[in-house]
């Protein structure tokens, strides 16, 4: 990302003007941002418009009982059972755009936001030709912009390896050459553990 990833508003703020329901100061920065035709931006915009539309009416899917729990058995570790860890609220995944229920085409990303406490979770998988890169960010949901934001994420893939990361300065961290499958996020942050639901990477 040759972008300095803080100069566009968020992903969530993008979401939320959509939806008519961002205000106060977010909503002016959003929208001088806006006004300065960010290619960016804009065609997030296209696409955050294309899935509203998509999704008016039905809930969000829930993943198969029995990847739900054979997630739940993965990692079996003491000491992360005797943290209490929330689980993240889907908000928004891509993959539920009917249209894209099909498999990712090369070069094609797909973003999911989950919220979990006083944090937000963002991901955009990139699929290469035969592997997916994943970035991501944790962000407070109430930040002003200048929180610096601490901690690790792990990433495992249900019966399979995982592999840890920590947090840079902005947040971010990424996972590369993922292979197909099904992967639970966790970790911590900001005093906050959570985990993700399942979600498939293909
Ligand atoms: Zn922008």
């Amino acid at each position: 990302m040759s972008e300095h990833v803080t100069e566009h508003p968020r992903f969530r703020w993008l979401i939320d003007h959509v939806d008519g329901v961002l205000d106060g100061p977010r909503l002016g920065a959003t929208e001088s941002h806006l006004s300065a035709s960010c290619a960016t931006c804009e065609s997030t915009l296209v696409e955050i418009r294309e899935l509203t539309g998509a999704l008016a009416a039905p809930a969000l899917a829930s993943p198969p009982a029995a990847v739900m729990r054979r997630a739940a058995g993965l990692f079996p570790s003491r000491v992360v059972r005797r943290v209490r860890e929330l689980v993240a609220a889907l908000v928004f995944d891509q993959r539920m755009q009917p249209a894209m229920a099909l498999r990712a085409t090369t070069g094609s990303a797909r973003r999911i936001l989950w919220t979990v406490g006083d944090l937000e979770v963002v991901v955009t998988m990139v699929r290469r030709s035969a592997a997916n890169d994943l970035s991501g960010e944790i962000l407070p949901a109430l930040d002003d912009g200048d929180t610096a934001v601490v901690g690790e994420v792990t990433l495992g893939l249900v019966g399979g390896a995982s592999q840890s990361a920590a947090l840079d300065d902005e947040g971010a961290f990424r996972f590369d050459s993922l292979a197909s499958g099904t992967y639970v996020l966790w970790g911590g942050s900001q005093g906050v553990r959570f985990r993700t639901p399942p979600f498939v990477v293909d």
